[in-house]
């Protein structure tokens, strides 16, 4: 690992990060070339009060782990502007607007997955190596010349269909998935469900059963 990398990987896991890689993208975003994957895991416990319905605890901790990520991601960018270079920290929950709200500047789990630390699974979920889908990520877009440190890793589900099953709304398809999880996943759908039959919960924004039943999740 090169010195600066070092250095960054450090810092952000001092603040809290579990994962931490770097990449070159495969196409410039707003001009940059390079990003930093952060990622954080959240809590066995929490995901334990998940049943067939999303959690208020759950909601509360879906939070705090991107308040956490977008302070991890202020304080990397930070440290990569004092090295004479331009960052900026993408947060862990991002939108692009009214006409946009399912897309940010650039999918994390794009740059998790140039960044060698894990696949897109066939929920659509970024599934870390180390904790599988137990994690929340966010990344820094930057200009200095960054290198992966890991290989891309292929999708690994094979034949499980357990999140499309589990699915309470129909919108994993369960099909090959792509680097951004975009063809095997309908989020309006997700999103428009949970918006009907859970709006007391956390306006109805998060889920969670397809993060908990993922047969790849790890201690
Ligand atoms: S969050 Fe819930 S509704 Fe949305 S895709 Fe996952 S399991 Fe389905
Ligand atoms: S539940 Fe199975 S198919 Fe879905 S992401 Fe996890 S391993 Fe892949």
């Amino acid at each position: 690992m090169n010195g600066i990398q070092e250095q960054l990987k450090t810092l952000a896991e001092s603040l809290g990060a579990d994962i931490v890689g770097f990449c070159k993208l495969d196409k410039p975003v707003m001009g940059f070339s390079y990003a930093v994957s952060l990622g954080v895991k959240l809590a066995d416990a929490v995901l334990k009060t998940i049943e067939s319905a999303p959690s208020f605890v759950y909601f509360q901790h879906y939070r705090t782990a991107n308040a956490l990520l977008d302070t991890i991601a202020f304080r990397v960018a930070r440290e990569i502007e004092k090295s004479g270079y331009l960052a900026l920290p993408v947060a862990g929950s991002q939108s692009l607007g009214k006409n946009n709200p399912y897309r940010g500047v650039i999918p994390h789990k794009t740059v998790a997955v140039l960044s060698g630390l894990g696949f897109v699974g066939k929920s659509g979920l970024f599934l870390s190596t180390e904790f599988g889908s137990k994690v929340r990520l966010a990344t820094v877009l930057t200009s200095m010349p960054l290198e992966s440190e890991l290989p891309v890793i292929e999708n690994g589900c094979g034949d499980c269909r357990i999140c499309q099953n589990a699915c309470p709304a129909g919108a994993i398809y369960g099909e090959k998935p792509t680097i951004d999880g975009e063809r095997n996943f309908d989020a309006e759908k997700c999103s428009k469900y949970m918006k009907e039959h859970f709006q007391d919960i956390g306006r109805g924004s998060v889920c969670g059963i397809c993060i908990k039943v993922c047969p790849k999740n790890k201690l």
